[in-house]
């Protein structure tokens, strides 16, 4: 059974008279176990659809669905699938104590990694849910694979009964089903032979491994089930030896990179990230993988179209790994607009000076750098340090932050989104203080 959570108006939920509360109980006689059961089982166009009011009262609608006509029902969030694992380098073990809840939910759920891009181990799918990514064919997944030999996973993963990632990755690709995997990299345990390997039992996999990202594993302060070494700029080096190895041999054999490093080994290793064509097309931006180099890509296509802001002085809050790029950045964004940009690099508070990266900055690191900065008339602060609902990590939202600073304050995620919106306008600026009419 699944419960609905809301209803579109004029939708055909709507007019059959679903409501807020109902629970769904089965579709064509197969009963609902969650939103996948709806979103596939819903998907025919005759329709029978058993379910209970809340006020207890039980009815099957029976429908006929025009084609490409969306029931308009949203669902209540699913029970998350839970981790079976115990990572010593879990990022969710690395979270200090008194944050909201959700935060602390380890999820390893094949659902989300297929409907949102989560990566999932697929260590705790069970007969029934292999049954069901073949038949719904829920493709790609994202599979936080690490390691293909066995027993260097069961380390990793700190599992003894994880089940062997070559055999589930096996029947899934027999099925159809296709892959991004990421391995996050723990020196001494799956660098060196070890990622060789995995990179070869992933290549086996012809196209049915998209993509692999190899990422240096990312440590907090409060990382305390950690006992490994930490990457270091020598380690880096290697592992992007070997990605391009690989990269070289997939560019030339099967005309994309394949394997690619995270922009965050390239930063410790101290090299030049790769030029946009490198990163096909990102199929892992959103795990860091060429996230600089679509940055610079986009900066570089949106200058023309900036407002011109001279006299305007703007701040850019960033963390610690992106200070370095930045620079280079600002001077083409004040080339094309005439304003002054001032960087302003925040340390973490929440997670301690080893986490760098701009996207888990809190509330309080930015207000840190610009609760003095009258000087400023905007402040663009990056946009992923501010969830879905508004609110930053440290659970403070975005509208108290905003109100607290005396500057305007705009989160961004590219500084054309907030540059050319209509508040940059030339006629909506406000004039500058002291300036001749
Ligand atoms: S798989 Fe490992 S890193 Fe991911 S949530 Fe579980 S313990 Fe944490």
């Amino acid at each position: 059974m699944v419960r609905v959570k809301g209803v579109q108006a004029g939708s055909i939920a709507d007019e059959l008279g679903i409501v807020p509360g109902t629970e769904l109980v089965s579709v064509n006689g197969r009963e609902l176990a969650d939103f996948l059961d709806w979103e596939f089982l819903s998907a025919d166009e005759e329709l029978a659809i058993e379910a209970r009011l809340p006020g207890g009262e039980a009815i099957i609608y029976e429908i006929e669905r025009p084609e490409g006509e969306a029931m308009g029902v949203e669902l209540e969030p699913p029970t998350i699938r839970r981790c079976a694992n115990r990572c010593e380098f879990c990022f969710i073990e690395g979270l200090p104590k008194g944050l909201r809840k959700p935060l602390y939910v380890r999820d390893d759920d094949y659902r989300l990694s297929f409907a949102y891009g989560n990566f999932a181990t697929l260590s705790n799918l069970k007969e029934r849910d292999f049954e069901r990514i073949l038949e719904y064919r829920l493709s790609p997944l994202y599979v936080s694979v690490h390691a293909t030999p066995w027993e260097a996973r069961k380390i990793l993963l700190n599992n003894p009964r994880v089940p062997n990632i070559v055999e589930q990755l096996t029947r899934l690709a027999d099925g159809g089903i296709q892959f991004h995997a990421q391995m996050v990299i723990v020196p001494g345990l799956n660098d060196g032979d070890v990622l060789d390997a995995s990179l070869g039992d992933l290549w086996s996999f012809e196209d049915a491994v998209l993509s692999v990202a190899v990422v240096p594993v990312g440590l907090t302060q409060f990382s305390h089930l950690y006992t490994g070494k930490s990457m270091d700029p020598a380690t880096a080096n290697t592992l992007l030896d070997a990605v391009d190895r690989w990269a070289h041999r997939a560019s030339s054999e099967r005309g994309s990179a394949w394997v690619y490093g995270s922009d965050e080994l390239y930063l410790l290793a101290g090299r030049d990230l790769p030029p946009t064509e490198h990163y096909d097309d990102f199929p892992q931006i959103e795990n860091g993988v060429g996230a600089v180099t679509a940055l610079r890509a986009r900066v570089r296509e949106t200058l023309h179209s900036l407002p011109r802001l001279d006299g305007r002085r703007i701040g850019v809050v960033t963390g610690t790994s992106m200070a370095p790029l930045m620079p280079d950045l600002l001077e083409q964004l004040a080339g094309a607009t005439g304003a002054t940009f001032d960087l302003m690099v925040a340390e973490n508070s929440l997670f301690g000076p080893t986490t760098t990266t701009a996207g888990l900055l809190v509330a309080a690191d930015i207000r840190r750098v610009l609760a003095d900065r009258r000087d400023l008339d905007v402040a663009l602060i990056p946009a992923e340090c501010i969830n879905d609902n508004g609110v930053f990590l440290d659970d403070e939202p975005f509208e108290a932050l905003r109100e607290s600073l005396p500057m305007a304050v705009y989160p961004s995620y590219d500084f054309a989104d907030v540059l050319t919106s209509n508040e940059f306008l030339p006629d909506n600026l406000d004039p500058i203080e002291g300036a001749a009419a």
